[in-house]
C-alpha cells in the first residue's frame, strides 16, 4: 500500500472510521473488519470441517487431543502475515480481536467444537505482558468468545518460564513436557471440561504442546480441543 493510499485511509478512519484489517483499504461492510477483496483472498485451511487434518497428524503422539484446526495458513510476505504481526508484535490488539470473531463463525459451523465449555488463551509470560500490555491470544480467545457464546478463562493457566530457548523447546517436545514452562494455578475451574485452547501461531507446536500437557496432568479428567489462528506451512509438510 503506497504512503498516498496509507494517508487517506488514516483519513477515512479518522472520518468514518473504518479500514480492513487485513489491506487497509477503506470499508464500509464492518462486519467483519474485512473488506469483500480480503473476505474472499484469505487463505483458510478449512481444517475444522475435517475429521482429520495435517496439524492433528502432527501432534498425534505428542499431545491429548479431540480436534485442533488453524483458520489461515500462515504465508511469508503476505497482508495476513503483516497483520498478525501487527498484533503479535505491535499494538493492534483489535485486529487479534477481529480475527477470532472471524474463527468464532467457522468454529460454530464445526461439529468438533460443538460441546467447548471453556476457551483458555495459551498465557504469556507475566514479565512479557508487562513489557507488551496485552496477550495476543487473550484477544483471539474473546473474538472466538463473542461469537460462539462460551465463556473465556485467562487465568486457570499461567506461564512459569519466560521466552524458552528453542532448545528448550524441541527438549520438551522430546520428553512430553516433564520439563513444563506452564501451570495450572486452577485446576478446578478445568475439570471435566472440554477445553479450547487458542494461540496466534503454530509453527514446531512445541508451545501448545506443552501447555496441554500441562492442563491434562492438573486436570486429567479434561478433554481439549485446539485453534490456533495460523499455520506455517513448513509443520505440515513435517
Ligand atoms: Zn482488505
Amino acid at each position: 500500500m503506497s504512503v498516498y493510499t496509507k494517508l487517506l485511509a488514516s483519513l477515512h478512519t479518522l472520518l468514518y472510521g473504518n479500514v480492513c484489517i487485513a489491506c487497509g483499504e477503506p470499508i464500509s461492510d464492518v462486519m467483519h473488519g474485512m473488506c469483500t477483496h480480503c473476505r474472499y483472498a484469505i487463505p483458510e485451511t478449512n481444517y475444522w470441517k475435517h475429521a482429520s487434518n495435517p496439524i492433528m497428524e502432527r501432534l498425534e503422539g505428542l499431545m491429548p487431543f479431540e480436534h485442533a484446526s488453524a483458520l489461515l495458513f500462515y504465508a511469508v510476505e503476505s497482508d495476513w502475515r503483516k497483520l498478525i504481526h501487527s498484533f503479535k508484535y505491535g499494538s493492534s490488539w483489535h485486529k487479534a480481536y477481529s480475527m477470532g470473531r472471524w474463527y468464532g463463525y467457522a468454529l460454530k459451523e464445526s461439529p468438533y467444537y460443538a460441546d467447548i465449555d471453556v476457551i483458555v488463551p495459551v498465557p504469556l509470560h507475566y514479565k512479557k505482558i508487562a513489557r507488551r500490555s496485552y496477550n495476543q491470544s487473550q484477544y483471539i480467545a474473546d473474538g472466538i468468545s463473542k461469537v460462539m457464546g462460551v465463556r473465556v478463562d485467562g487465568s486457570a493457566v499461567c506461564r512459569v518460564v519466560n521466552n524458552p530457548s528453542q532448545a528448550r523447546l524441541e527438549r520438551d517436545r522430546r520428553w512430553n513436557n516433564v520439563d513444563s514452562i506452564f501451570a495450572v494455578r486452577h485446576a478446578e475451574r478445568l475439570r471435566g471440561k472440554h477445553i479450547l485452547l487458542v494461540d496466534d501461531v503454530l509453527t514446531t507446536g512445541a508451545t501448545i504442546i506443552s501447555c496441554a500437557n500441562a492442563i491434562v496432568r492438573a486436570v486429567p479428567d479434561c478433554r481439549i480441543s485446539v485453534a490456533v489462528l495460523a499455520v506455517t506451512r513448513h509443520i505440515i509438510k513435517g
